[in-house]
């Protein structure tokens, strides 16, 4: 017998453990019992922003309540640096944040102090309602408000709660969720952020069709937790959490809370209440009868937010306890092509940041041009899901480039008016250029130096195909590596190109097959034709250094 085998004998693996017992509950007690590791998509919340690695940078080790010290302008101008347009609900969200945490500081301080005091302190939570359609930024607000204040964030559909039979779909699990989020920490989940969106959903107007019945319950339930309860920090139906307690208790360790008070936890519930303007107007009109008012007038979407109102909600179906827990009214706007231009072009989370990484590993030098992103915000705007439109557009404009490309020659990808007109076109003569499919460990190392050149001195080197392919053959002929070769030749090439760069503002250099021949002599003619007042793009020889933005 093998040594290994003796070391395990056949001893199942904990996801295998965990496979027969939950069949062996289900078969015994039916779905009254679950079996889950959040390990394996036994959570339910898990969302896109968690896929993404999206959470990952909250304020790390721990965030300490009572030091919180922010402005509602500095929430705004860091909300600012990743969200476009927004501004009142930016403005009324940092505003509620800033009030909840700067009174649970107090009440934190008070309640070392004095905690009978604390007690009888009296304070209606700023819980928000964010109306507006998807994909303008409602989740993304909220994301990075919870990633600057450093407290764990957790959303979810309220859909997700009316449906019956959903293993774990329970509304505690929601608070229980961010203590996972906040890796075990019951005290910082206290202060944590939950993000249910489409809450118009559980709306109970006949209007709404079918839900009534649940979305009542779920309005109910939610309502406990935006009041104050304790929710079980183990979910007592859960056997798998059961027993972690009890072996963490057999183990020793030290016995943590229980409980989770949500008194602290602030609530934002969103959704797109499509014909809530319809019961903003309706009601404008009724108050009016009788003053000869404009019967006519229409509640555009942008004036929604200064006009909605508590009973605005009751009509649309939400029981008066429940929008009286959600006091801050948030209307987020739709953003029109300009507006997702300008997410592209300015957004610090811009995707074309990810685009540019993305086809920077495997060695491609993209640069979006503004025509081709005023185009695609023009296609974008047209899919009518907001900023999520530009990931579609993108994506389908794209694929085939990031399919074909990577391991080819083409180091250089200008992503243009004409490239988003004619991809096709555009990606046929591409790969023409190309030639055959070079050897990407060519292209990587080339990669690796380029990136290694800029770092150091800030100045950007491009190889064209020939180059790219020229190198390849030297580098083969010599018994070298590419990198060592590319390092030997453009070796104190940094001393000329920061000349031409002094003289002409250019910091990005295209290098062609020629240059190889004597990289010396290249360099140097270039830097003489820098000091000539003419075209500064190094006589026609090493041009590609313009400024991509210029587009003609
Ligand atoms: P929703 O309003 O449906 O919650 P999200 O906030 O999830 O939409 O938006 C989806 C993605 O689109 C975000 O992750 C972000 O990248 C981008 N996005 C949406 N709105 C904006 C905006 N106003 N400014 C910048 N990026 C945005």
């Amino acid at each position: 017998m093998a040594d290994k085998d003796d070391d395990n004998p056949n001893f199942p693996d904990p996801q295998e453990i965990s496979r027969k017992l939950s069949d062996f509950l289900k078969s015994n007690f039916g779905d009254q019992v679950s079996f889950s590791t959040m390990s394996e998509g036994g959570n339910p919340f898990a969302t896109m922003e968690e896929e993404s690695g999206g959470n990952h940078d909250l304020r790390e080790p721990e965030t300490d309540i009572l030091e919180f010290d922010l402005l509602p302008r500095q929430i705004k101008e860091h909300l600012d640096r990743f969200v476009i347009r927004q501004e009142e609900a930016k403005k009324a969200l940092a505003i509620a944040v800033c009030d909840h945490y700067n009174h649970a500081k107090y009440l934190r301080r008070l309640e070392e102090e004095n905690p009978e005091k604390a007690d009888e302190i009296e304070f209606a939570k700023q819980n928000v309602i964010v109306v507006g359609p998807t994909g303008v930024g409602k989740t993304y607000l909220v994301k990075h408000i919870a990633e600057l204040i450093g407290v764990p964030f957790v959303k979810a559909d309220a859909t997700k709660f009316s449906e019956t039979g959903y293993v774990g779909a329970d509304v505690d699990d929601l608070v229980r969720e961010l203590v996972r989020k906040a890796d075990g920490d019951v005290d910082l989940a206290e202060y944590g952020i939950i993000y249910i969106d489409e809450i118009d959903k559980i709306a109970t107007a006949s209007n709404m069709g079918g839900r009534d019945v649940s979305g009542r319950g779920v309005q109910t339930t939610l309502l406990k937790l935006m009041e104050e309860t304790e929710v079980a920090v183990r979910n007592p139906q859960d056997i798998q959490s059961q027993m972690q307690a009890m072996f963490d208790m057999s183990r020793g360790g030290k016995p943590s809370k229980d409980n989770i008070n949500t008194r602290h936890i602030l609530f934002i519930v969103s959704g797109a209440f499509s014909g809530l303007e319809k019961i903003v107007e309706k009601r404008i009109r009724q108050g009016a009868i009788g003053f000869g008012a404009d019967q006519t007038s229409t509640v555009e979407s942008g004036d929604l937010g200064a006009l909605v109102g508590t009973q605005d909600f009751i009509d649309f179906g939400f029981e008066a306890e429940f929008i009286g827990r959600l006091p801050v009214r948030v209307v987020c706007e739709h953003l029109d092509a300009g507006d997702l231009f300008d997410i592209m072009k300015h957004s610090e989370g811009s995707l074309i940041r990810q685009y540019e990484r993305e086809f920077e590993a495997y060695g491609i030098h993209a640069e979006f041009g503004d025509t081709a992103l005023e185009k695609i915000a023009e296609e974008a705007e047209k899919e009518k899901t907001g900023a999520r439109g530009l990931m579609t557009v993108c994506e389908r404009l794209l694929r085939n480039f990031k399919f074909e490309l990577p391991g080819t020659t083409i180091a250089e990808l200008k992503i243009d008016g004409d490239l988003v007109d004619s991809p096709t076109e555009v990606l046929a003569a591409l790969l023409e250029k190309a030639g055959p499919v070079g050897d990407s460990r060519v292209v990587g190392e080339i990669a690796a130096f380029r990136r290694k050149f800029e770092q150091e001195h800030g100045v950007r080197l491009t190889f064209d195909s020939e180059a790219t392919v020229a190198l390849g053959e030297r580098a083969a002929d010599r018994g070298q590596s590419v990198l060592s070769l590319c390092e030997e030749l453009f070796r104190d090439y940094q001393f000329g190109l920061k000349l031409i760069q002094r003289n002409t503002g250019r910091n990005s250099f295209s290098i062609p097959a020629e240059a190889l021949d004597d990289p010396d002599k290249f360099l140097s003619n270039l830097v003489v034709s820098s000091y000539r007042d003419d075209s500064g793009d190094g006589g026609g020889e090493g041009s590609g250094g313009e400024e991509f933005n210029l587009e003609s």
